[in-house]
């Protein structure tokens, strides 16, 4: 089978969606923890494995020999080590054939906080001597569309300077997951996937004014600053803390610019711009 964890996740809904489209439904498996948030799958004929990977002995069932196996790396920043560990080690225990892992954009080369993890994830994936597909996932378009309704308020507000940032939205990174999935000839290879077309947190806001006819603009502060106005709006301080992170040591040295074009060679096709990104978020809010 074609295995997915993280199934009822996000990513990992749409990554099930495009397996749809090219593989019978009886061909794909989804791991995930609450059945009920699968119920839908299960009526598409996808099969459920349950298991929790805070729980080592419930992924015993999770991957069989032969299995194609997308770890979609799990969300509690911090703990995602052990977690990943148990899965690598279930996948290890069943013989199974793949293990893909989604991963952050530079892999070792990702010298900041949020990438600390992946890159312990993609060496013990190494070690474990498994056959291996890294995609290293830049970052989500909608990590900034998801925010709208806030930045026509307040604009948008950041520490990545005129850093640029090659992000794509989830469902196309989703779609070279899956062509990873069903196809042939990705064996130990890491894949560097970004939009086609890098932009700048001005540039993100230019065209939100522009798509709204508000007058958004891009605030860039200092990054005590930020972590203030992240903590104000309810981000819990840890995590505020990697975000600014981000922007500091990541997007404004340019380490999440891409621009290898391995996501569109993926996709046969180019990747979703910005702009349409933002016309579909803004149609959505009405
Ligand atoms: P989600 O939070 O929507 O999905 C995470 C998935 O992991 C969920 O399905 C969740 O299960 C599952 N999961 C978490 N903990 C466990 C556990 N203990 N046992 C079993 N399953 C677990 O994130 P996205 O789909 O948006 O993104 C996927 C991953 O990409 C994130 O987890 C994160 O690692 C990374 N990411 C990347 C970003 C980027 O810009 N590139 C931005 C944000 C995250 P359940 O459905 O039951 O909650």
């Amino acid at each position: 089978s074609i295995v997915v964890t993280g199934a009822t996740g996000q990513l990992g809904r749409l990554v099930v969606a495009a397996l749809l489209d090219r593989v019978p439904a009886g061909d794909i498996a989804a791991v995930v923890r609450d059945p009920g948030k699968a119920a839908d799958l299960a009526a598409r004929g996808v099969a459920l494995r349950v298991a929790d990977y805070d729980q080592p002995e419930t992924l015993a069932t999770a991957f069989q020999a032969g299995d194609t196996v997308l770890l979609i790396s799990a969300n509690e920043v911090g703990r995602r080590l052990p977690q990943h560990t148990a899965v690598v080690e279930a996948a290890q225990a069943a013989g199974v054939a793949r293990l893909v892992y989604t991963s952050i954009l530079g892999g070792p080369r990702a010298d900041f906080r949020l990438a600390e993890e992946h890159k312990a994830t993609e060496q013990l994936i190494v070690d474990s001597g498994l056959n291996h597909t890294f995609l290293r996932n830049g970052w989500y378009t909608e990590n900034y569309t998801d925010q709208m309704s806030v930045q026509l308020e307040h604009g948008v507000l950041g520490s990545a300077g005129d850093g640029r940032i090659g992000a794509a939205p989830r469902a196309d990174y989703a779609e070279a997951a899956a062509v990873v999935l069903t196809t042939e000839g990705h064996d130990n290879t890491a894949y560097e996937l970004s939009g086609d077309q890098a932009f700048t947190l001005a540039e993100y806001a230019a065209e939100l004014a522009r798509q709204s006819g508000r007058p958004v603009a891009y605030h860039d502060l200092p990054p005590e600053q930020f972590l203030q106005a992240l903590t104000s709006a309810g981000v819990p301080a840890p995590f505020a803390e990697i975000l600014v992170d981000v922007d500091v040591n990541a997007i404004r040295p340019g380490l999440l610019a891409g621009g290898s074009g391995d996501l569109a060679r993926l996709l046969g096709r180019p990747t979703v711009p910005l702009a349409d990104s933002i016309t579909a978020a803004l149609k959505n809010r009405q």
